[in-house]
């Protein structure tokens, strides 16, 4: 899934603005002034920010073009542990000791990690769901071959945030009845 998508898909199902709305009868029309919106965001790229990310940052600065050939194996071995499930759980398990309420925005780190598992397919960038303790993946599609799947996954993308804006909007409106 592309990185935009991924923020998004976080923001709507690991921030309270956007779990309010799709789950709970009245939405919540903060959505990009609640700061978990923010941090959900930034918890959906982290496992593609940190290796991919870091990766194609140097290659600029370097000023070589993005190409996704004679990547070093640090780097690989980002990719791999920050799409790990126990990593990512051992992370937020840290955080509810630390800051509770950053626990539901982090979520989105390991929803990043199961949309994965379905959007790529057995190679390089698999995703190894319990690295390194078992070598288990599951043989998804491969998102960036597959035009369909990027269709439908944005389209499921816009009804979730239909869902968001449209019970915001409704709830506001009811705010401002009860005032008047
Ligand atoms: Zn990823």
């Amino acid at each position: 899934m592309d990185i935009l998508a991924h923020a998004l898909y976080g923001a709507a199902l690991c921030s309270r603005s956007g779990v309010q709305s799709i789950f709970i009868k009245q939405g919540n029309k903060k959505t990009i002034k609640d700061w978990t919106f923010w941090a959900s965001c930034f918890f959906a790229v982290i496992p593609d920010l940190f290796s991919l990310g870091i990766y194609f940052s140097y290659l600029s600065i370097k000023g070589i073009g993005i190409r996704w050939y004679g990547m070093p194996y640090p780097i690989l071995f980002l990719y791999k542990i920050l799409h790990s499930l126990p990593s990512a759980l051992l992370i937020i398990l840290l955080i509810r000791f630390i800051y509770k309420p950053l626990v539901l925005p982090s979520l989105a780190w390991p929803l990043h990690i199961v949309i994965d598992a379905f959007l790529h397919d057995q190679g390089k960038f698999k995703t190894p769901l319990f690295f390194p303790f078992i070598n288990m993946n599951i043989k998804g599609i491969n998102w960036w071959e597959n035009p369909w799947v990027v269709e439908i996954y944005w389209l499921v993308l816009m009804l979730l945030w239909i869902i968001i804006i449209y019970k915001g909007n409704k709830s506001e409106h009811r705010t401002s009845e009860t005032v008047y």
